[in-house]
């Protein structure tokens, strides 16, 4: 199962992937994840990144391309994958393509949460208090949101033409949330 989940900053991606993932037993891979630990380790990818990351800005292509070309290799991913936050440019796109060509598989599906700006930013300035992000100043969160509205938004017409496109109504509750991914995924709950 090769899925990604794409929304804008604050749609509650991170967390709707981690039940996706959870339920088809393969990795949720978060590039922002991989780019804060990183950060906070010191590496050369964090040194690189961090400039990049605390003014809203996307971190360069061919950074982030190669980070999850080499996360994807690993053998958890084998079964395949869910990627949160990535690919986020028209670009990466055409990388993620090659790189997914070149395990023979292919993507199943792309699930989009929508969701309404304003509730976003209240999310995101709460976020900012819960996890000290220091890419949640407001200032940050408007560059964030802009970004996405002119390079990754248009993602969304693409999949939508390669008939991949899940959009979910990303507002109320988690689990209702959820509930409406895995229906739309035809996900039959646990009891
Ligand atoms: P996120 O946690 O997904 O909101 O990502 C936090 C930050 O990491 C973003 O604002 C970017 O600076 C960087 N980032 C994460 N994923 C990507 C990506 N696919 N392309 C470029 N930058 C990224």
């Amino acid at each position: 199962m090769r899925l990604i989940i794409m929304g804008p900053p604050g749609a509650g991606k991170g967390t709707q992937a981690k039940f996706i993932a959870e339920h088809f037993g393969i990795p949720a891979i978060s590039t922002g994840d991989i780019f804060r630990r990183n950060v906070s380790e010191g590496t050369p990818l964090g040194v690189e990144a961090k400039r990049f990351m605390d003014a809203g800005e996307y971190v360069p292509d061919e950074v982030t391309n190669k980070m999850v070309r080499n996360r994807i290799e690993e053998d958890d991913a084998g079964p395949g994958f869910l990627l949160d936050g990535y690919p986020r440019t028209l670009a990466q796109v055409e990388e993620l393509d090659g790189m997914i060509r070149g395990t023979g598989h292919q993507l199943d599906a792309v699930v989009v949460l929508t969701v309404d700006q304003d509730e976003i930013v209240n999310r995101l300035l709460q976020r900012a208090q819960v996890e000290g992000r220091t890419d949640d100043t407001e200032d940050v969160i408007r560059r964030r949101q802009e970004l996405y509205t002119e390079q990754t938004e248009p993602l969304i017409g693409v999949y939508r033409d390669r008939g991949l496109l899940v959009e979910i109504d990303g507002m109320g509750e988690v689990d209702e949330v959820t509930r409406r991914v895995f229906k739309a995924l035809d996900v039959v709950p646990e009891s």
